[in-house]
């Protein structure tokens, strides 16, 4: 387990806990980063593994139970990291479970959780013998009951519930709503009869509640509330049902810097929770169950910056300078699919220059791909120079797409003035793996196009 520093102190920044401005620029994990884009091109996701330890560490002292929740940024490096620093994993699907499994991590520290998951997905994860089996709806608890009896197993059991609770930083991102597509509803008794079917059933054994309410949340308040919810149908479900609930899991959603947000202190967060907890169930006259959280962002999110090249600057019809990047919507989506701020530095070292307002732009055909507007740059940024966007390690990468046959950028990993390729950059020749490989058929193909 780690004994290094927290990192609470130094939260407020969207930076990594190693990236200093020095005579180099800007440099992370004491490697200048203008000579990480010459040496592995650009775009360029990079990792502070430092910071992705500490980030860990600081969970996993804090929770009871912490499992990362791989869908924010996977590789098999990145998950021996996370596990090696204590956490379990959660999968989202099949191909996150088949991730974990390829890691080497083992089947007992991994969770599965997803709305529509297939029969597939469910005896993978079944037969491989994963943890805990986090149920959405009540179709799924008998097809997973099937397929855990004819495999002559007893499956553990969360089942999700929605405890309409409304967090999170966007529309797209809050779960836990009423009208939520994740889980079932207390309210309408669906929670209670699908406990009642795992209780009944021989396949699979009910072991507590998980709830996920949204992501990006910055106050306690709504997780508070929401182990005040579990902790009431808890009651319920122990007064009526006669079973117990030795979890309740929160989730996800704790939220991070990306400019001037001002998260709470892991160990303050993990506190209060805790407290709560207990006074929760001891009023409800309920034993205290163990408490699990799934961070993604939070322990990934702030790790990560990715370097960009500058090709063209220019000015658009209201004279506002436009700098465009040799990336954008296709390995970052999130500015446009939430509107997300991100935070910008230029890599070289501050030159005497005045800063400017400019529009971030990627190179996608599509008006909308723009990854920070209205942020401020030294007038003298043209082309050829690095532009760094800072919190990019969650949801950058593993929402990434190819678009315009664009490959995916390489993932590098730096501490201690060492870089690791973690994911290597993806080619041309990848991105053509896809397609038939018949020769004689692709030899006639090209004949005939010639005619
Ligand atoms: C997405 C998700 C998480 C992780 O969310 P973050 O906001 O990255 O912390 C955890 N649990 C569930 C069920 C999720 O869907």
């Amino acid at each position: 387990m780690s004994t290094r520093p927290s990192l609470s102190a130094s939260l407020s920044t969207p930076w990594p806990v190693t990236a200093h401005w020095g005579e180099e620029g800007l440099e992370i994990g004491g490697i200048p980063v203008t000579s990480l884009a010459d040496s592995h091109g650009t775009p360029l996701l990079v990792i502070d593994e430092e910071h992705l330890r500490r980030r860990s560490g600081d969970f996993r002292e804090a929770f009871p139970q912490v499992m990362y929740a791989v869908k924010a940024l996977t590789s098999r490096r990145l998950l021996q990291l996370v596990a090696c620093e204590g956490l379990q994993v959660l999968a989202a699907s099949g191909g996150e479970l088949d991730a974990s499994l390829r890691a080497g991590i083992a089947p007992t520290h991994i969770a599965l959780h997803g709305n529509n998951k297939t029969d597939a997905e469910l005896r993978h994860a079944i037969r491989a013998g994963i943890a805990l089996l986090i149920c959405d709806h009540l179709e799924e608890i008998e097809r997973a009951n099937a397929i855990a009896e004819r495999l002559g197993v007893r499956q553990d059991v969360l089942l999700r519930v929605i405890p309409e609770v409304v967090a999170g930083g966007h529309r797209f991102i809050t779960t836990g709503d009423s009208d939520s597509k994740f889980g079932l509803s207390m309210g309408s008794g669906q929670a209670r009869v699908a406990v009642e079917r795992v209780v009944a059933s021989r396949g699979l054994r009910f072991r507590g509640l998980h709830a996920h309410i949204g992501s990006q949340i910055l106050s306690p308040e709504p997780y508070l509330t929401t182990i005040d919810t579990l902790a009431a149908f808890a009651g319920h479900l122990e007064r009526y049902v006669g079973v117990s609930s030795d979890v309740f899991d929160l989730g996800g959603g704790f939220g991070i810097t990306y400019v001037d947000e001002d998260p709470v202190d892991v160990h303050l967060l993990a506190g209060d929770l805790l407290d709560r907890l207990s006074s929760a169930c001891r009023r409800r006259g309920i034993g205290v169950p163990c408490l699990i959280v799934e961070p993604g962002r939070a322990i990934v999110g702030n790790a990560g910056v990715t370097l960009y090249r500058v090709g063209a600057v220019k000015q658009d019809g209201h004279g506002a300078r436009i700098v465009a990047v040799d990336g954008g919507m296709s390995d970052n989506v999130r500015p446009m699919l939430y509107g997300a701020r991100y935070a910008v530095a230029p890599a070289a070292p501050a030159r005497r220059s005045e800063s400017i307002p400019v529009k971030v732009v990627g190179k996608h055909c599509e008006s909308g791909d723009i990854l920070a507007d209205g942020v401020e740059v030294p007038a003298s940024l043209g082309s050829g120079d690095v532009l760094v966007v800072a919190a990019t390690g969650a949801y950058c990468y593993s929402m990434a797409s190819t678009y315009n046959r664009t490959p995916r950028p390489a993932v590098v990993a730096v501490r201690q003035r060492r870089a690791e390729v973690w994911l290597r950059r993806e080619t041309y020749d990848d991105l053509d793996r896809l397609e038939p490989h018949d020769e004689r058929e692709e030899e006639e193909a090209r004949v005939s196009l010639r005619r």
